[in-house]
Formats: structure tokens, sequence, C-alpha cells
């Protein structure tokens, strides 16, 4: 293809260099210090996806707060990635670093409650609806931990994904459909199973196939975010979470709603929002406001089970839990979260901003006459370089396009505008201001203007 997204080669080829040489210039400290790696990293990096950010290297953060990251240039750059949804709700919010001061020294972990946990199963109650709840440390644990779960109600060991599915490095779940068919997910590492035999995967937003899937009974459990945003982003057809439920129920299968991401709808998440009625419920990244915390609950008829399941297993090890979980950092810092960050008001100021947003991103595109698109769920907003919306995963594949999102995800940073790496997210936190949003949809018209020029 001589072009991607309606731009030619020539031009994003044009557009990466000069825009790579633009971020190194601004950077002397950090090319010195980073320019050639980390020292005694394996790949330079402290972990392997910061090398999958398009800079040159990796940004070397002096400090971050609210909306906004420093670096040790002392570039600053407006932040709508927010660690990628785990500073959703802006760098150290208040109420989480004064949690956290309060915490700070009366230890970090005891493998023990402290008076935090009293506060936070009947706010977790609140905010989500299930009655029952358990703690862990990351989005991945959580959505292991409700599986192994759903396993162990239903006696059945399938489960079912949407097609383009992200849910943390959860084994079972490594699974696309590639030319229709399902196969273990390209890239994986030291994988040597075949996880389609354990993993049924469909297209999103396709009934007819979910139907099928669900049709042997024999699939313990649905996962899915109730919208996709780890391909792209691609929301449900009206009517798709109804009969998602009905089917899954007439199955007796059951749902997992992974609000991971879809956070970003409200304080109850989507779920709320919308009037789903997950089995089980996933929710990592910005819960304890930055601190690693994740939480996963049950519905009443889960638990019963569950307990029931309890009384006739031989006692040992469940293959859940991990020994930080729990700890009363995370205690103080999702509890500060839950009770003072997680307010309507917050999330009334994140919406507004983010519908200006993706209007302002839809003014450009139609403005330069791109064949793209935006989409948002709630607070999170999305371009897609092609044409929309998105139905599926499958879709979403066919819409990515990695070397233009590279060129334009750097010159946006070097006009002091940082997205999401992988796929082009922004974020809006309560300590984001509008004259940021302004500044990125500016930014954000100036590259299309010389795109499209
Ligand atoms: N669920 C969803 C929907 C996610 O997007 C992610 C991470 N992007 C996870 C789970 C896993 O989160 P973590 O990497 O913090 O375990």
């Amino acid at each position: 293809r001589t072009s991607i997204g309606g731009i030619g080669r020539d031009r994003i080829a044009r557009l990466r260099e000069t825009e790579a040489e633009a971020f190194r210039k601004a950077r002397p400290k950090s090319a010195a210090k980073i320019g050639n790696g980390l020292p005694g990293f394996f790949g330079g990096v402290p972990m392997h996806w910061m090398n999958d950010w398009p800079t040159p290297f990796p940004i070397l953060v002096d400090s971050a707060k609210g909306a906004t990251i420093t670096d040790i240039d002392g570039n600053r750059l407006d932040d709508f990635c927010l660690g990628d949804t785990g500073s959703m709700f802006g760098h150290s919010p208040p109420p989480v670093a004064r949690a956290i001061r309060r915490q700070a020294g009366r230890g970090l972990t005891y493998m023990l409650p402290s008076e935090d946990a009293l506060a936070i199963g009947p706010l977790l109650q609140q905010h989500f609806g299930l009655p029952f709840w358990q703690i862990a440390t990351t989005a991945t644990d959580a959505n292991r931990f409700a599986l192994r779960v759903a396993r162990a109600v239903t006696s059945r060991e399938k489960i079912l994904v949407f097609n383009g599915c992200y849910h943390g490095s959860v084994d079972e779940t490594m699974v696309r459909l590639v030319d229709g068919r399902p196969v273990n997910r390209p890239g994986l590492a030291g994988e040597f199973r075949d996880l389609t035999h354990k993993t049924g995967v469909v297209e999103f937003n396709d009934l007819p196939a979910l139907e099928a899937a669900l049709r042997g009974k024999d699939i313990a459990c649905v996962i899915t975010e109730p919208v996709l945003t780890n391909s792209c982003m691609v929301l449900p057809d009206p009517g798709f979470h109804d009969a998602l439920r009905k089917l899954t129920r007439a199955a007796g299968t059951l749902l997992l709603i992974d609000e991971t991401h879809t956070i970003s709808t409200g304080p109850g998440g989507y779920t709320r929002t919308y009037g789903l009625e997950p089995d089980l419920f996933v929710l990592g990244k910005p819960i304890a406001g930055g601190v690693p915390a994740s939480v996963w609950g049950m519905s009443d008829d889960v638990a019963t089970r569950y307990a029931a399941y309890n009384l006739t297993k031989e006692p040992g090890y469940s293959g859940m839990g991990t020994t930080l979980s729990g700890n009363p950092l995370q205690f103080a810092a999702m509890r500060a979260t839950l009770e003072e960050v997680m307010t309507d008001e917050n999330y009334l100021h994140m919406g507004r901003l983010a519908l200006r947003l993706h209007a302002g991103l839809t003014g450009v595109i139609d403005r330069y006459r791109l064949p793209w698109h935006a989409a948002r769920v709630g607070a999170r907003v999305e371009f897609i370089c092609a044409p929309g919306p998105l139905r599926n995963g499958g879709e979403a594949e066919a819409a990515h396009a990695p070397d233009l999102e590279a060129a334009i995800h750097v010159a946006l940073v070097n006009q002091g505008v940082l997205i999401a790496p992988f796929h082009n997210m922004m974020l809006i936190s309560p300590a984001t201001t509008a004259t940021q949003v302004n500044r990125l949809i500016t930014a954000f018209g100036a590259v299309a203007a010389r795109l499209a020029a």
C-alpha cells in the first residue's frame, strides 16, 4: 500500500524523521542519560513496554502532578495518557497523596486488614452493586482469580472471549481470530499450549456467533469489556449487552465484566451507568489512585455457589491471592479514591471535557477530510485513522496504522501533548483543564494540516 489512513507513506516517513529529530533536540540531558538505554536492564528498560513508545527513547520523567508530566530536561507535557489509566484520576490526587503519607509510617504490608478495609467493602458495594469483594494487586490477577471461580462454580473448563480483547496477561484470554480461525495470539512468548482448546473466541457484536458458541453449554464464563478499548474503540450495538446477558444466562454461563478501562464512564463504571448485570466484576489500574491494586466482585449467586464449592473441595492452595494483595497502603489509597476522588462532581468535569475533546478531534478530521473518526466512552476518547464506527476486533485490527500513529504521537509530544502508546487513547482526569484540551485539539489540527497538505 502506498498510503496508510489516507496519507502517503513518504509523507508519514518524513514526518517521523523530522519529529524524531525535534524530540532528541529538546532533550539533551535525557539523551545523554538514556539515549542508549538504561544501564543494567534487559532491552535497556525496566519494563519492556517502555520500549513500545514511538519516541526515539523513553521520556525520562522528573515528576508528574495532576495532568502534567515534566521530564528531566524541563519539558512539560499535558498528559492524556495518564499511565494508560493507572492515573486516570490525575497524578497523585491530593486525597490519595494524603492517605499515602498517613499510612507511610504505619507499616506497608502485613497480610492483615487495617481499619481502612472496614470502609472499603461497603464502598465497593455502593459503587458497583455487587455484594462480595476481594482485593488483588493487578487487573490481570483479578481477572485470573475471577475466571478461576467461574470455572470452579460451573464445573466447566472453557471460557469465551471476544476477538481483539485484552484483559491483562491472563494466559487463557490470549487468543485471536485470524481469517475467521481461532489461534494463539501472535507474539506470545514461550507458549506451547494451544489455548484455543479451552478458549472460544467470537467477534464482538456478533450475536449469532455468540449464540452458537454458547449452545454446547460448556462455557464457564464470557469475559468482556463493556466497550472494547484495547482494539481501537468498539462500542456495543444497541441491544448487544441485553442479548449477551440473556444468552449467557440461558446457557448457564457466567458473565465477567472487566471495567478496568471503562471505569471512564462513571463512578460505578459502564455497569452502573448502563444497568449491566454481571456475575463477576473486575476493576484494576486507577482504583487506588495509582497505587497498584485491583478488586473483583461476585454476585450473591456466585458467592453462594463458591462457598458451597469450597466445602466440597480438599483444603489446600486455591491458586488465588498474592502476598502483597490487600495491604494497608492499598487500603488507604483505595479508600481515599473511592470516597473522595471517584465522585459525581469529578466525573461530570471529566465527561464534559471529553465531549469537548471528541467534538474538537472530529472537527479537525472533518476539516481536512481525513478518512478517520473519533470514539468516546465517558472520559476516554480515541481517534482512529480509519473510517468508523468499528464494529468488532477484526475491523479494529485492520484499522490500526502503526507507522502513521507513531508519527502523530511524536509530533504531539513535540507540541507538548502526551497520548497513550500502542493506540490513540486520551483520558481526561479531574485535574485536566479546558486549556489543556484546547491545546491537544490545536496540536492535533497542526499535525493533520501537515499530513493532509
Ligand atoms: N483489563 C483491561 C480491560 C485492560 O485494558 C488491562 C490493561 N490494559 C488489564 C485488564 C490488565 O491490567 P494490568 O496490566 O494492570 O494487570
